[in-house]
């Protein structure tokens, strides 16, 4: 019988990691897969987190189950973050709970949604693949529309027909900061409007918020988020803690339930708890508690936002440098400039991107995607010649 099993495509990035590994070349640029990095390469664990991992280790005296929700001291010391200081529960309409990672946050706020009786997700394309994989999977139909136009900006007009043809009953998925993979964000006034359509059609917004603190900074990154929030009775909001506090690997994410009525909110988590059994049972607990820590300790959160901000000034710095070059070859590498968090589409054909692997060792996804923290001051010009190289 599992012979019956057919092949499934490997994941194209996981396999572009095994041939830039297996590139000899000493000066190769690894642009795949999507980690921050250091000014040298590195992707190293955050000084906050080791701190707090050495805490958890003195300190932690059981590791005796948790419970479905995870370390509700790490969702709830996230909430003002994500939310804002001043009311951080919305008056006791948000609740969450620890997932692994934001990938598991959006498995069960889709598991969530499709349990409620959705059936329609409204995504804007290019996304991040596992959105449309997770809704392949759960049999919920995903409807596309274009996010972005080619001269670098959202694309507001396809969004508001996107919604204007939307049904009630239909869920929107939209990323709260960094797009991924774009870089193109909505600005402020775009979210206003946003909020606006999205409360008048009566469709519930999932905010995927994976990159907070990677864009403009963590309040300016939640805008979109929150003005969404302030105009609808309800929403499913998919948090991840692995790139803002470096902890890939470890698997930290939540998932925060608003609800229109605080009496429906406990009916409402039960089944994200439910589902979480039926999937994992419990999220692993150790990166969720050294956020907790971190978070739980002025000293340790000063330093964490400003590890933070270390990183987002880098990825300013190679985003300057790159509008700076202007055009490479037929390339206009200017509109990056504007563009936010770890991510940006160079405008090649698959043919460019392959000419950039195996002539110049530069290794980027087929789409034209680049991690822009995997450029430095030592590489870029390399990168830019290459991209002009491949372009004339
Ligand atoms: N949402 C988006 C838009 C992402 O790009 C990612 C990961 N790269 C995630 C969610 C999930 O992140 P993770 O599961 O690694 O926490």
């Amino acid at each position: 019988m599992l012979t019956n099993l057919q092949q499934q495509p490997a994941d194209a990035l996981l396999a572009l990691i095994k041939l830039h590994n297996d590139d000899p070349r000493a000066d190769k640029i690894d642009l795949g897969v999507g980690v921050y990095r250091t000014g040298e390469g590195d992707t190293p664990v955050f000084r906050s987190i080791k701190a707090a991992e050495a805490k958890l280790v003195a300190e932690q005296d059981s590791k005796a189950y948790l419970g479905p929700e995870g370390d509700m001291g790490f969702v709830e010391a996230l909430m003002p973050y994500v939310f804002g200081k001043a009311d951080p529960s919305m008056g006791g309409r948000i609740e969450g709970m620890q997932t692994p990672g934001g990938t598991g946050s959006l498995r069960l706020a889709l598991a969530m949604v499709k349990r409620a009786g959705y059936s329609r997700i409204i995504v804007g394309v290019p996304s991040w693949p596992n959105h449309a994989q997770i809704c392949a999977d759960l049999g919920l139909e995903v409807v596309e529309f274009n996010h972005a136009l080619a001269s670098g900006t959202t694309d507001m007009d396809a969004l508001r027909a996107a919604i204007a043809d939307a049904r009630e009953g239909d869920a929107i998925l939209l990323h709260g900061c960094c797009h991924n993979p774009t870089g193109i964000d909505y600005s402020n006034a775009q979210w206003d409007e946003i909020a606006g359509l999205i409360a008048a059609a009566k469709i519930l917004p999932i905010l995927d918020l994976a990159y907070q603190g990677l864009g403009k900074g963590m309040e300016e990154d939640a805008y979109g988020l929150r003005r969404v929030l302030a105009a609808v009775p309800e929403a499913l909001i998919c948090y991840s803690c692995d790139k803002n506090f470096g902890l890939y690997r470890d698997r930290v994410g939540a998932l925060y339930a608003m609800v229109g009525d605080p009496a429906d909110l406990a009916r409402v988590m039960s089944n994200g708890h439910n589902l979480a059994r039926a999937n994992w049972s419990q999220p692993p607990d150790h990166g969720g508690a050294a956020v907790r820590l971190v978070l739980e300790d002025e000293t340790l959160t000063a330093d964490w936002l400003a590890e933070l901000d270390e990183m987002r000034e880098r990825m300013r710095e190679v985003r300057a440098k790159l509008a700076e070059a202007g055009t490479a070859g037929s390339a206009d590498l200017t509109p990056m400039g504007g563009q936010n968090g770890l991510f940006s589409i160079v405008p090649l054909n698959k043919d460019q991107v392959l000419a950039m692997r195996t002539k110049h060792g530069v290794y980027m996804a087929g789409s034209g995607r680049i991690n822009v923290a995997g450029l430095t001051m030592g590489n870029i010009d390399k990168f830019i010649a290459a991209v002009a190289d491949v372009t004339a």
